[in-house]
């Protein structure tokens, strides 16, 4: 036996077709070779799962729960990411009208404080397990910085190609790691649809195109930290920005193999998702019935979630339907008022795609969809600090007083 034969280091899962059932060894793609339909990691269905316990004992990363991504042996890159904190957030419950509220805060994620550190701790395994030298990405905005920053770290070269009206601030954080960042004149949907090409012409693991497979399931995480942060429990309704639709297909997912496992008991929560009002494709299918997302041009300052074709979009649908929740979208003003009302009620500030959360999840509590006795999550995916534009500073009152204790003491008693 040779010593690669018998190496330990991280190997990807093999995948199945979602339509024709095929097997595939593990490769980087999302397509399956024969028929086109999407693939899927596959699990042996008799490997040995860890019980609470066994879980409680391992590092507090997204690792701990390793049975459940898509590897076999050692992870070796990005081995500190997740298990981000769980608040809970008694001020915002009031605001909704539910027993207890909680921010599932990704924007204290490591290293990039987004929960995009997730679908790339795994996808730079992926390529690692594949031999594959090079990432790359087509992104919002938060993917990039978090391809850029892993790959860096991991001292893999990495290719990021983000749409032309990109925030300066999203630029600024993922060239400081010494990407190749590459704009692109157009829309992010121009960007993936270029990404496909690229992946047929370079040997590079496009993280969120052909390694989409293992890219996803990162995602899941969030589903088992939420039920193991409430003492493996579930919460009754969870509420999710949407972009693309593949983080919340995979809460879904997450949440439904947590009970499969017997960590948790009892229903499935309802899920909702968020998106703005320029941009939400998925929202309006659930609103109209549909199975199937229409596409749509974005127009939103929630940059982060302006993808107008979603990849996942009929899965979001699905998850969504069948868990008894719905979705809502959110007008620019809203979400600007979202991000203070997150930041003044729980001291979480987030981007704009947390302002769409909190909006949205207002927006459910005004039209019904929350019940007393709800304990509703809301997932916060990204920080304040990537989106300083979004709320204006002149919002705010800034007096400029000199240092004499009169006049500040006059101003503070006018207050
Ligand atoms: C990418 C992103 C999302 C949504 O991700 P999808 O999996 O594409 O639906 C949500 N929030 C933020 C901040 C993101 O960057
Ligand atoms: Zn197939």
């Amino acid at each position: 036996m040779t010593l690669a034969a018998i190496d330990s280091s991280v190997r990807p899962v093999p995948l199945k077709c979602g339509h024709c059932a095929s097997l595939h060894e593990p490769l980087p793609s999302a397509i399956c070779p024969d028929c086109f339909g999407p693939l899927e990691p596959v699990y042996r269905p008799g490997r040995r799962l860890p019980t609470q316990a066994e879980i409680a004992r391992r590092p507090p990363s997204l690792w701990r729960y390793r049975e459940w991504l898509p590897f076999d042996g050692e992870p070796v890159h990005s081995l500190d990411t997740g298990f981000t904190p769980l608040l809970e957030a008694p001020r915002l419950a009031t605001r909704l009208g539910v027993a207890r509220a909680f921010i599932k805060n990704d924007t204290v994620s490591h290293p990039t404080l987004s929960f995009k550190d997730r679908v790339v701790a795994t996808a730079i395994n992926a390529a690692h397990g594949l031999g594959l030298g090079t990432v790359a990405c087509a992104s919002t905005g938060n993917l990039a910085i978090a391809v850029a920053a892993h790959a860096a770290r991991a001292g893999i070269p990495a290719w990021v190609l983000v749409p032309e009206d990109l925030e300066p601030a999203k630029l600024l954080a993922a060239a400081v790691h010494g990407a190749r960042l590459v704009r692109i004149r157009g829309r992010y949907d121009d960007v993936n649809r270029l990404c496909a090409q690229l992946a047929d012409r370079f040997a590079w693991g496009i993280v969120n195109v052909n390694l989409r497979p293992y890219y996803g399931e990162g995602s899941k995480t969030v589903a088992f930290e939420i039920a193991e942060q409430l003492g493996w429990r579930l919460p009754s309704a969870v509420v999710t920005p949407m972009a693309g639709g593949s983080l919340i297909s995979k809460i879904a997912k997450g949440f439904g193999e947590a009970i499969d496992a017997g960590l948790v008991e009892g229903d499935r929560p309802r899920l909702f998702g968020a998106q703005a009002s320029g941009c939400a494709p998925i929202v309006r299918a659930l609103e109209s019935g549909e199975d199937r997302v229409t596409p749509t041009t974005p127009n939103t300052i929630a940059r982060s979630l302006a993808i107008g074709a979603p990849a996942d979009g009929g899965r979001a649908i699905e998850a969504i339907r069948s868990s008894g929740g719905f979705g809502a979208r959110v007008a620019d003003a809203d979400l600007i008022a979202g991000i203070r009302t997150l930041a003044e009620t729980t001291g979480v500030f987030a981007e704009t795609a947390g302002g769409v959360t909190c909006a949205a999840a207002l927006a459910l509590a005004k039209t019904g969809w929350f019940r007393p006795d709800d304990e509703v999550v809301l997932v916060v995916t990204a920080h304040g600090l990537k989106t300083p534009d979004a709320v204006p500073l002149d919002a705010f009152e800034l007096p400029l007083l000199s240092s004499r204790l009169s006049e500040v003491a006059r101003h503070i008693e006018s207050a």
